[in-house]
């Protein structure tokens, strides 16, 4: 069987580095076994869902490299889920009922002062016909749960029932289903919770692994009775650690923070985000793969840590610099060229630079400095400026080979008798108007005689 996974947001906000991580955990696992992966949008709350986040999750997710085999979405598939409604009901196990919030609330107080566990006590089951007229006639409509396989006879005495199953992450996981409620799938309005489109669409869409955050592991519990009430094999799970900030906060869609959009806003390469979201929190080293391809050949869902991952955005630029610092002319050409870089001198200027860059967009910088001379004049004492007068005056005629910088100063330093960092950065401060940056023997060759007599102080 094909291995088939899926990324099911729902699309109410732009997605964060966490969610990230749980396409990228499902890309990357499609990709290791030549599988196919779904892009599912699970958007069945119409009023907090949108087209436009769906095309902007769709967006992020391409830009990260990730392009779905199919994208599906939710609020287009009801027929299929009403289907599956009336075969729960046929079989007895989707059960009407009519408590309010409030009556809920009460109901679980109640049983915490009598030291049960706060979950339903299925007393929909025992309303007579009459009582439920009398709801009907006042205007109530039924929510629907699921009767949880939980009992032997009696689903008024559920008794432990394990479920287990293997998880790729995780290892031997059991969920008592004696300790959960019936989880309601539908609501009064009619309109579906999560558990049920979800389950309906893995088996539709013949999802084979579902991968996907830990704060899903009691519903996978759910999940798999549900499943098999379906008639239904269940799919391999598989529960990947979620990632804070450094202080330990979830990460929302909502707010905003470490989205996608905001990171690729701060010039941060896509595989210094991928590297990131997909190593942290795992037994592997945090580096910068190249491509989606070397980074599948880091990643081991059963590498991941049980333990939520600290995520600490400083990172993505240790590994953004790394990306740049090895970045081939071919691959960074094109974005120059629409950053106003190019000509002949565009590919050594590149390799002049990009070790010094924590971004590509940082190049404009330097282009200009080696364009129109440095954009601050630096202050000079009088003594350096003397030293830096009788320094210009010796600089070598052209035509120039590679090895103009070495020859420059070792005539300056015979004259002046200064070496070291008096000798160099007069001369850095002269030429580039900073006191660090790339290497000056790659730098000069690139502002030529003119250019370089033009930074005489
Ligand atoms: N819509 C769910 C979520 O975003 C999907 C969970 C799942 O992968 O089943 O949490």
């Amino acid at each position: 069987m094909t291995v088939t996974v899926r990324f099911a947001p729902s699309p109410t906000g732009r997605i964060h580095i966490g969610n990230a991580r749980t396409a990228l955990f499902n890309w990357l696992f499609a990709m290791n076994n030549k599988g196919r992966y779904i892009q599912r949008f699970d958007d069945t709350d119409v009023v907090r869902s949108t087209q436009e986040f769906a095309d902007s999750i769709l967006y992020d997710l391409h830009w990260l490299g990730i392009f779905p085999d199919v994208t599906e979405y939710q609020s287009r598939r009801s027929e299929i889920y009403e289907a599956a409604v009336e075969r729960l009901k046929a079989a007895r196990v989707l059960y009407a009922c009519y408590e309010t919030p409030e009556e809920l609330d009460l109901r679980r107080k109640v049983r915490r002062t009598r030291g049960q566990p706060p979950v339903y006590g299925r007393e929909a089951l025992t309303l007579t016909p009459e009582q439920v007229a009398e709801y009907e006639s006042d205007g109530r409509r039924p929510h629907w749960r699921f009767l949880l396989p939980n009992f032997t006879s009696d689903p008024l005495q559920p008794e432990r029932t394990e479920v287990h199953w293997n998880d790729l992450v995780r290892g031997e996981e059991t969920v008592d289903l004696a300790s959960l409620s019936d989880p309601v799938l539908l609501r009064e309005d009619g309109t579906y919770l999560y558990t049920l489109p979800s389950v309906v669409d893995d088996i539709e869409m013949g999802v084979t692994h579902v991968i996907r955050g830990d704060d899903h592991v009691t519903n996978t519990g759910v999940q798999i009775a549900l499943f098999q009430a379906l008639g239904a094999e269940p799919p391999v799970f598989g529960h990947h650690n979620l990632l804070t900030t450094v202080s330990g906060e979830g990460l929302s869609k909502r707010t905003g923070a470490l989205s996608i959009e905001s990171l690729r806003g701060d010039g941060i390469e896509p595989m210094a985000v991928a590297s990131l979201a997909v190593l942290v929190g795992t037994s592997e080293n945090v580096t910068a793969a190249h491509d989606l391809g070397e980074l599948a050949g880091h990643f081991d869902p059963a590498a991941t840590s049980k333990s939520a991952a600290k995520f600490d955005p400083d990172e993505l630029f240790v590994l953004n610099r790394a990306l740049m610092h090895h970045m081939p002319f071919e691959e960074a050409r094109d974005r120059l060229i629409v950053l106003g870089i190019s000509g002949d001198r565009a590919e050594p200027f590149w390799l002049a630079v990009r070790g010094n860059l924590d971004r590509l967009s940082d190049a404009v910088a330097w282009w200009r400095i080696l364009s129109d001379g440095p954009q601050e004049a630096a202050e000079f004492s009088g003594e350096d400026r003397d030293f830096l007068h009788q320094a210009f005056d010796l600089l070598p005629e052209e035509p120039w080979n590679g090895t103009v910088w070495k020859d420059w100063t070792g005539k300056i330093r015979e004259a002046t008798g200064r070496k070291g960092k008096p000798l160099f950065m007069p001369l850095r401060l002269a030429l580039t108007g900073r006191s660090s940056g790339p290497e000056l023997a790659d730098l000069l060759p690139l502002m030529g005689r003119e250019g370089t007599l033009a930074r005489r102080p």
